[in-house]
């Protein structure tokens, strides 16, 4: 027994950490020798004194502050936990970072609070270092995502060029050149769909981004997959099953098709027979949006990592379309507008990609009325209509030009947003404008459209490109009538498409609705 008291005096004084009771006045009643390494008292000339002896002057009002409420309700705790300086005084008025674990207990009916007090300098210099690491790379991060940003933009109008310069080659090239010009035409859309996952996800990553949340009919958002994809899934061979929904979601239209694009996408690119499947379950909490595949599948233990940018998983040698950032940009899209998705996959079975609507996003329709006839392109009508271009590069006006007329469209073009108004002058009936978006710093070509419209009295067909068409949508308060948005590098067959619908003898000008297709 008395072996175990002198433990204990030993325990108490040598402690590694300082040791001191406070009687529920707040005056020091015992103090160990640790007190005199840590604060440079001697523990006797601590006795009586009141604890603020051991806190800064400029902390002492705190303090007090802190004291009365813990003694109205005591316990085992960390003193400040969360409060990042916590600091007590030396005898010589120097200051240390302090870590401080309180103990009440009572003798008979007295208050006693313990308090275990260490020096957390060099924990508060580790804690410092790591968050000026993390603050450093954030900012790296930031700055990574900027450079993206900034280079895969600048990277579209050399492509687009390419991209023009090719398929009028194609045009008028001799059959044995053709093959190899439809590789490199291959490989042309191959680097634009990888330019435009990297700006996507360092425009989103940058902060760029904000969510223009409208009303999207849930049936408009079906359709344009199914448009998009329907011949996709026709040539290789898989059943595209998309079902019907009578619901309104309040979101981003654009980010919220791009967070369903890239999980279609990604079902009918990693499956090689069977079916891809879209269905919508509204559930008590949430809407559930499945988009399930009888593909590969993902080995589990790579599920967990699918999600991580560039992250692609080893399909054994198969040739796969992609740079990794489908899913990482799924997750930021999810993140910016309130969902949550998961993916449950099995080898050899598929893979069901899950997006979660909560039910405050949604409200039900009535039956949909069909708003999304106008997204079928006319097709098949005869391009014989003359263009009037925009576009102040160089390079992508020729190749415009050279690609239109291989096509057998008339085209005049103008270099800048002042030399389009002369060009305007010659507009006629059955001409079609297409004009680039971003021309100088005070015309854009949706504006100079819109000019030579309220100059003729009715609503010209036009075209407008834009290399950064999200943008672009979002700043358009009304849909523009009888004009269709392209994305830049543009798809030449897109661009074939809207021409030919816009300039489509069977409608009157004031009939074709302008829905904007990216
Ligand atoms: P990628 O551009 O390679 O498709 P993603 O970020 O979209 O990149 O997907 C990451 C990886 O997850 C893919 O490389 C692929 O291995 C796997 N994956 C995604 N979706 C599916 C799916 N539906 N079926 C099988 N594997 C998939």
């Amino acid at each position: 027994m008395d072996q175990l008291s002198d433990i204990a005096q030993h325990l108490l004084r040598f402690s590694p950490d300082a040791l001191i009771v406070v009687d529920a006045g707040g005056r020091i009643r015992f103090a160990n020798r640790t007190v005199t390494d840590l604060f440079g008292y001697a523990p006797e000339q601590l006795l009586d004194k009141p604890l603020e002896t051991l806190i800064p002057e400029r902390l002492r009002g705190k303090h007090v502050s802190h004291l009365t409420a813990y003694l109205n309700k005591p316990g085992n705790r960390e003193m400040g936990a969360r409060i990042a300086d916590l600091f007590a005084r030396r005898a010589d008025g120097s200051e240390f970072a302090a870590g401080i674990r309180l103990a009440p207990f009572k003798i008979g009916s007295n208050l006693f609070v313990a308090a275990a007090i260490r020096d957390n300098t060099e924990r508060q210099q580790i804690n410092e270092a790591l968050i000026a690491a993390r603050e450093e790379a954030d900012r790296a991060n930031r700055a990574k995502s900027r450079f993206l940003a900034t280079a895969s933009h600048d990277l579209r109008q050399p492509i687009q060029t390419i991209r023009l310069l090719n398929a009028a080659m194609l045009k008028i090239s001799r059959p044995d050149l053709r093959e190899l010009l439809q590789q490199q035409e291959r490989a042309i859309e191959g680097m634009t769909r990888m330019l435009n996952a990297l700006l996507d996800i360092s425009r989103l990553e940058s902060g760029a981004i904000e969510p223009q949340v409208v009303d999207v009919p849930l049936a408009d958002t079906l359709h344009q997959l199914t448009t998009e994809f329907e011949s996709v899934a026709q040539a290789r061979g898989i059943r595209l099953r998309i079902e019907p929904a009578a619901l309104v979601v309040s979101t981003d239209r654009n980010l919220f098709y791009q967070l369903l694009q890239n999980l279609v996408g990604n079902a009918l690119k990693y499956t090689d027979q069977g079916e891809v499947k879209v269905s919508c379950v509204p559930g008590s909490s949430a809407l559930t949006i499945t988009v399930s595949d009888t593909g590969i599948g993902i080995p589990a233990d790579k599920l967990d990592r699918i999600f991580d940018e560039y992250y692609q998983v080893d399909t054994q040698g198969a040739k796969r379309m992609g740079v990794g950032l489908g899913l990482a940009i799924v997750k930021e899209v999810a993140r910016l507008l309130g969902f949550s998705v998961s993916i449950n996959s099995r080898v050899g079975e598929g893979t069901q990609a899950v997006v979660s609507i909560p039910n405050q996003y949604l409200t039900l329709v009535q039956a949909a009325e069909d708003s999304t006839a106008s997204a079928e392109p006319a097709g098949g009508a005869t391009r014989r209509s003359r263009v009037l271009l925009v576009e102040d590069n160089d390079g992508v006006r020729l190749a415009t030009e050279l690609f239109l007329r291989f096509e057998g469209f008339h085209v005049e073009s103008a270099p800048s947003a002042a030399e389009a108004e002369t060009l305007f002058a010659k507009f006629q009936r059955g001409d079609v404008i297409v004009a680039d978006y971003h021309l100088d710093g005070r015309n854009t070509g949706l504006e100079l459209l819109t000019r030579l419209r309220q100059r003729l009295g009715y609503d010209a067909p036009g075209v407008v490109l834009s290399g950064d068409l999200p943008s672009v949508l979002r700043s358009l308060r009304t849909p523009v009538p009888n004009c269709r948005f392209l994305s830049k590098p543009v798809d030449t067959s897109a661009l074939l498409d809207a021409i030919d619908e816009l300039s489509a003898p069977a409608q009157s000008d004031a009939q074709r609705s302008g829905l904007a297709r990216s």
